[in-house]
């Protein structure tokens, strides 16, 4: 539920320039950059094209990567400054601290590949001899129970969230799950290149069972039963568009009621397995999952069902597995699916895994060598500044009413602000990480999540806990907890220079600032209120309006073509659009609050809007492949890089006037559209 900033696969580190830096660091990125811009482009004939050409021309995209942009950029520098801290901690020491044993070793272990090659697939033979040994369909949900604790990825995920209309508690979870491809819709797609992308997932399947020992003919077949069963829950799973409506995914109930969904599925006998604190009540979010689930379990052989548990438990591990099983997996995942060449080196790997796994941990190092007290401060200022820019606004908007008005201004009062990394961090040491056990190391963490997740239910939310971590390059507003959270690795340049003037900062990290803050005002975040519950505040006619101006974003974004003939899907990106409109816009105003009446000096031949609107462009200068732009523009909620920014500039009339556009350029849009 949470509206991350930026595309949730995206992780990395970075440091501030401030900080006296150890030999190793690697120099600060630069921000607002006069050699990305293609002066032969007219900014107001293509704005993206201006600001970002001469860059895309010279940063062609790594191999290892099937997209490059600056947050690529800050992504790789924060690794290898993790890389660092990870490289001296892997050292078996007995003077380590018990939090910088477990990022040592953890790291350690998963680059220790001679190792994991020497095991070959006897860490994974106990969950997939589980799945083997079951005799009859009755035994499911406790295998299922054990391989969730693990980690897999089968059938529902079961968790932990705050109640959506009683939000200061968490109540247990479970939802729709798992598929192999990124949407359901992916499985019914009849165009030529989704029928080669599951022909190219079944083959991959297929080729996985061999490498744990299948025949190929077998292989071949278990490959066949996977995409049915996969494709039976695709047909009723709801699609990434449907599961940003909270009123689809809310259905609480009791367990009783749970387990008349589904009849074929003893639930008592998995939450024996997993042990859940004891309650009342769950929230089912698709029902209609469940039931189709019931069916899938009733209909089939038990067979079909091992088949399609050996293979999503092989899927879940591979990245611990043997070379062999990493190749596969990129094979498909990083190669057909992305569209990139090469497999990231191993350290890249093990890196992101230890931020994934322990990232509170390796967090605290980050933190130190990277991430000073000024550096929150300096972004708590600005936070402010671009929260009276919002309460500025919508004490202005005309179209709204005073009554809903009233309760905007309350619900932006009540938004609380995280900056760089938790107040208290969390505790790790019921994790043990062994040196040398890179599978373990891996299973033990994803249990660990799993039962920490557990244990809330029940409980009131913690509004101090944090769902990145800290060198994460990526913000996000939570609607249930009504905050904003910026981690430490995206506090720098280019978002954040310290030597920059104001126009190149609110372009930057102003905006990143401002696109958070609407989300709490976007179609989704607008559904609940200050106190993050799911209850209307709007009154009907302000409500009517709301829904009039963003079918404007809709069509608008619905207009954009990314590569052949695939469209931006205008309803799945509309509260991102909604961000970035209104983010950029507040952004806009807070620089001219700060601006005030001093006189418009330029610098390098920019006034200080002009570099506004080019350092707000250049944060999203981007190559990416093919592949990659029609994935991300079927399944994520983000708009493609180009048309994050000139989907916006041409919405605002500030644009035009700072570069002097005439009238019927095509950066003015016409009628422009507008909601906060
Ligand atoms: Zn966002």
């Amino acid at each position: 539920m949470r509206r991350s900033f930026l595309t949730a696969g995206l992780l990395l580190l970075a440091a501030i320039c401030t900080l006296a830096q150890n030999a190793s660091t690697p120099s600060p990125l630069s921000s607002f950059d006069l050699t990305a811009i293609d002066k032969s482009v007219d900014p107001c004939q293509d704005f993206y094209q201006y600001a970002c050409g001469a860059w895309m021309k010279n940063n062609p995209i790594p191999p290892d990567q099937s997209s490059w942009g600056r947050f690529n950029e800050l992504h790789e520098r924060n690794q290898t400054i993790l890389r660092g801290i990870l490289e001296k901690q892997s050292a078996d020491n007995a003077s380590r601290s018990a939090v910088n044993q477990k990022i040592g070793d953890y790291y350690y272990s998963c680059m220790d590949e001679a190792a994991i090659e020497a095991k070959g697939t006897a860490p994974v033979k106990p969950y997939m001899d589980k799945i083997d040994a079951m005799k009859d369909k009755s035994e499911i949900p406790t295998v299922l129970g054990g391989l969730h604790r693990a980690g897999a990825n089968a059938f529902f995920g079961f968790s932990s969230q705050p109640d959506f209309k009683d939000s200061k508690v968490n109540i247990a979870t479970a939802d729709q799950g798992g598929l192999s491809l990124p949407d359901r819709d992916y499985y019914f797609k009849t165009d030529v290149k989704s029928v080669e992308l599951r022909e190219k997932l079944e083959k991959h399947i297929a080729k996985t069972f061999e490498l744990y020992g299948e025949s190929p003919a077998k292989a071949a077949a278990d490959a066949k039963t996977v995409m049915k069963v996969e494709t039976a829950l695709a047909k009723v799973s709801l699609d990434r568009t449907e599961q940003r409506d909270p009123t689809k995914v809310y259905h609480k109930m009791s367990a009783a009621d749970l387990q008349k969904l589904s009849p074929a599925f003893a639930w008592d006998q998995y939450f024996t397995t997993i042990q859940p604190p004891s309650f009342d009540s769950l929230n089912v979010g698709e029902p209609d999952f469940v039931k189709g689930m019931n069916e899938l379990i009733a209909g089939n052989d038990l067979d079909t069902v091992k088949t399609y548990l050996r293979w999503q438990t092989l899927r879940g591990a591979s990245s611990m597995l043997p070379k062999a099983f990493v190749d596969e997996d990129f094979e498909f995942y990083g190669k057909t699916l992305r569209g990139a060449k090469e497999l990231r080196p191993r350290w890249k790997r093990c890196v992101q895994h230890t931020d994934n796994d322990l990232g509170e941990a390796l967090g605290q190092a980050y933190v130190a060598e990277t991430f000073p007290p000024e550096a929150k401060a300096r972004t708590l200022k600005m936070v402010h500044e671009l929260e009276a820019a919002l309460k500025q606004d919508i004490a202005e908007l005309s179209w709204m009413t005073p009554d809903t008005r009233k309760q905007a201004l309350e619900k932006l009062s009540r938004i609380d602000n995280k900056i760089g990394y938790p107040d208290k961090w969390r505790d790790y040491s019921a994790l043990d990480i062994v040196r040398g056990d890179a599978m373990g190391n891996s299973v033990r963490a994803n249990q660990f999540e799993f039962n920490r997740q557990l244990k809330k239910i029940g409980m009131p939310v913690d509004r101090n806990e944090w769902e990145m971590t800290p060198p994460t390059v990526n913000a996000y507003y939570n609607p249930l907890e009504n905050n904003v959270n910026f981690p430490a690795g995206i506090l720098q340049p280019p978002f954040y220079d310290q030597k920059a003037d104001d126009a190149v900062n609110f372009g930057g990290i102003g905006m990143v600032i401002g696109h958070e803050l609407t989300h709490g005002f976007d179609d989704e975040g607008s559904q609940f209120d200050a106190d993050g519950n799911l209850k209307n505040w709007w009154t009907p006619q302000d409500k009517e309006q709301f829904d009039k101006l963003e079918q404007c974003f809709v069509n608008e974004y619905d207009s954009f073509v990314v590569v052949d003939d695939v469209h931006i899907k205008g309803k799945l990106t509309l509260g991102e659009n909604t961000a970035d409109n209104g983010g950029l816009r507040i952004a806009h105003m807070a620089l001219l609050d700060v601006l005030g009446t001093t006189p418009t000096k330029e610098i390098d031949g920019y006034t200080p809007e002009q570099r506004f609107f080019i350092s707000f462009a250049q944060v999203w200068c981007t190559n990416e492949t093919p592949q990659q732009t029609r994935l991300q523009a079927l399944s994520n909620e983000h708009s493609d890089a180009r048309f994050r920014v000139n989907g916006v500039v041409s919405n605002m009339p500030e644009f035009a006037k700072a570069f002097g556009c005439k009238a019927n350029s095509p950066m003015i849009r016409k009628p422009a559209c507008r909601v906060w």
